[in-house]
């Protein structure tokens, strides 16, 4: 039997509970919203596990230009200028924005932001927010922030399975919930699902994110676009129990930042320090299927103080 639940006709619909969603959510406040998110508020999403940080160009030695300089050579000619432009000049605004939702960036002792130095940037531009648990710590802030606004009405473990449209215009969702199937009108409509990367054998993310969003898009009209571009991350750890299907434990881009190299078990480097994260067009093939690290061998010339320290997720791992 379906549900109708049309009390919320009204309301903003916000799908997802990472960190596009908890920020869309507050950021319409106090405008009404309901958000709907698979399992718990914030829980099995990729921001929760994200290691190393937000990128803005907030030292005295740096500036958007330098930072554009460095996007736009990491992206071997495949950035559009000026949206990457507009993106790293809101950075500064948009961190001060998750501050006002409670949000910590780690600073010195004189209140400066303690700046990282990651993958492809030639300065020290990434804040963290609890070291190398930043995603956890920014998702638990915004969580928070989010069960105390009246305006936004939770509802956890609801999965969205379909947009419909009357007329040719969006009219609601059905989802599926653990009392049965749900339809929940609404004209306003906000994917924030996540990625796809789950469906990939080995990946660092959750796995159940595979793209869902993406999918009731396209079935609902949406025109995809760029879909090739699916983040390639070079460090990850191949832990001895790992078994296929189960997402593998992130190696940061900091360990990269704070000097490590990444070797082949010919202890030949084969990643030098500032390529990025993500896959150059012109990198060639037999790069890519490097054989595999010995372990920890990309990390070897890290100091003890540094794993407890600075990047306490990826010692623990
Ligand atoms: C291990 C790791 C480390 C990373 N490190 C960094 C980093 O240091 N810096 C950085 O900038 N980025 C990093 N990233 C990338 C970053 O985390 C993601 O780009 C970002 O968090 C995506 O946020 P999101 O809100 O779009 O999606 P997600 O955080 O994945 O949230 C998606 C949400 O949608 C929900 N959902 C999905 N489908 C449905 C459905 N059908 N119905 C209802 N709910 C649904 C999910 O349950 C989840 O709540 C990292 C990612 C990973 C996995």
């Amino acid at each position: 039997m379906m549900e109708y639940l049309d009390r919320f006709a009204s309301h903003v619909v916000v799908v997802g509970s990472g960190l596009a969603g908890l920020v869309t959510a507050l950021t319409l406040a106090p405008q009404p919203v309901l958000l709907l998110t698979r399992a718990a508020l914030g829980a099995e999403s990729s921001s929760a596990w994200a290691q190393g940080g937000i990128a803005a160009s907030l030292g005295d030695d740096d500036s958007v230009g330098l930072h554009l300089a460095d996007t736009l050579a990491a992206g071997d000619g495949l950035c559009d200028a000026d949206v990457a432009a507009a993106i790293l000049a809101d950075a500064p605004a948009a961190m001060a924005s998750l501050e006002s939702f409670g949000v910590q960036f780690d600073r010195s002792p004189d209140g400066a932001y303690l700046l990282g130095l990651e993958a492809a940037h030639s300065r020290h531009r990434i804040a963290h927010v609890a070291g190398d648990g930043s995603g956890a710590a920014i998702v638990h802030a915004l969580v928070e922030k989010v069960s105390r606004t009246p305006s936004i009405t939770v509802m956890e473990g609801i999965e969205v399975r379909r947009l419909l449209k009357t007329d040719d215009v969006l009219s609601g969702l059905i989802c599926a919930s653990r009392s049965g199937p749900l339809v929940i009108p609404a004209t306003r409509i906000v994917l924030a699902t996540g990625g796809l990367g789950g469906l990939y054998e080995t990946t660092t993310t959750p796995s159940g994110n595979y793209g869902q969003g993406i999918m009731l898009a396209a079935r609902a009209g949406a025109k995809l676009a760029d879909m090739e571009f699916v983040q390639f991350h070079p460090t990850a750890l191949d832990a001895a129990n790992w078994s296929a299907g189960r997402p593998l434990a992130l190696v940061s881009e900091a360990v990269r930042g704070e000097g490590a190299i990444l070797v082949n078990d010919r202890t030949s480097v084969f990643w030098p320090i500032n390529r990025g994260p993500s896959l150059p067009h012109a990198m060639s093939l037999p790069e890519l299927s490097a054989p595999k690290l010995p372990k920890a061998a990309g990390c070897s010339s890290m100091r003890e103080r540094l794993w407890g320290k600075a990047l306490p997720t990826v010692s623990r791992e």
